[in-house]
């Protein structure tokens, strides 16, 4: 792997996307931590501050139902304003001008969507965080709407009104199952684009890691803009190690 200055990486960067037909970006985390969001992996990191509650536990308790709830709450307090950074906004700029048939993305904090892309533009692997379903019947609900249900039950999630099953983010938890017509879409995007550019991922949450890999062994051009290492840098055919905004700021439409 040659490393370049950020100038020449930009160019390479354009030559790639200008000689691409179509190109499939992949987002991670990192692309929304400018936004204020932080990511699960880096320092300081989501993870470093509390564990997940797992799928089963949800279903399985009441408490962590509520607990669940609570810090998603605590969440819309920090992160709720968030907008589209440089990232998101010079993709949609690229989405404009029909290069991109459709975007994948690890994300859940709906971005995509606000800074231009149709909603059924996005696949969204891990689900959206701005609104929730009933896991039994799948009736959407609004936060605002569980906010005030929880307030005035003194803390207890609330359960759906048709069928009286669960209600959660829409999110995929870890032991959910992954949304199938998202990965065959993802799939689909992965095998038959010219450029698939993996942005603000450590690709090591599974299956989702594996859309780059698919990607390259269809023979697209493989991009990796992401501060730290990954382990796919290697079968990239051009990798940059610098901040996401910066990279990709070129490419807001002017
Ligand atoms: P991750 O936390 O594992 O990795 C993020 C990567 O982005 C890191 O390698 C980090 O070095 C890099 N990064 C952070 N800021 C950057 C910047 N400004 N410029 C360049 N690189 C930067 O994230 P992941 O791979 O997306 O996996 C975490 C999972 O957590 C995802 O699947 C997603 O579902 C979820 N998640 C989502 C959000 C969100 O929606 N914004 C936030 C946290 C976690
Ligand atoms: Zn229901």
């Amino acid at each position: 792997m040659i490393a370049f200055d950020l100038e020449t990486a930009i160019r390479r960067l354009r030559d790639l996307v200008e000689e691409a037909r179509t190109v499939v970006p992949f987002t991670g985390a990192g692309i929304s931590t400018e936004c204020g969001i932080p990511d699960f992996r880096s320092p300081g990191g989501i993870w470093t501050k509390m564990r997940p509650i797992e799928f089963g536990d949800f279903v399985a308790s009441q408490e962590a139902r509520d607990e669940s709830w609570r810090r998603r709450f605590a969440m819309e307090e920090q992160f709720g304003g968030a907008k589209p950074g440089r990232g998101h906004r010079a993709l949609a700029a690229l989405y404009k001008t029909g290069k991109i048939p459709g975007i994948i993305t690890q994300n859940i904090d709906n971005l995509h969507q606000t800074s231009g892309f149709l909603p059924g533009d996005v696949v969204e692997l891990h689900g959206n965080t701005t609104y929730a379903t009933c896991l039994d019947c799948a009736k959407r609900y609004e936060l605002a709407w569980i906010k005030e249900r929880f307030a005035a039950s003194g803390g207890q999630s609330p359960d759906c009104l048709s069928c009286g099953g669960y209600i959660k983010t829409a999110t995929v938890s870890f032991g959910q199952a992954m949304p199938e017509a998202a990965m065959r879409r993802a799939q689909a995007l992965a095998e038959s684009c010219d450029v698939f550019m993996a942005i603000g991922s450590s690709l090591v949450v599974w299956p989702a890691a594996g859309f780059p890999l698919t990607a390259k062994r269809a023979g697209a051009r493989l991009v990796i803009i992401n501060r730290e290492a990954t382990e796919f840098d290697d079968i990239a055919d051009l990798v940059i190690h610098d901040d996401i905004g910066a990279v990709l700021s070129p490419f807001i439409a002017h």
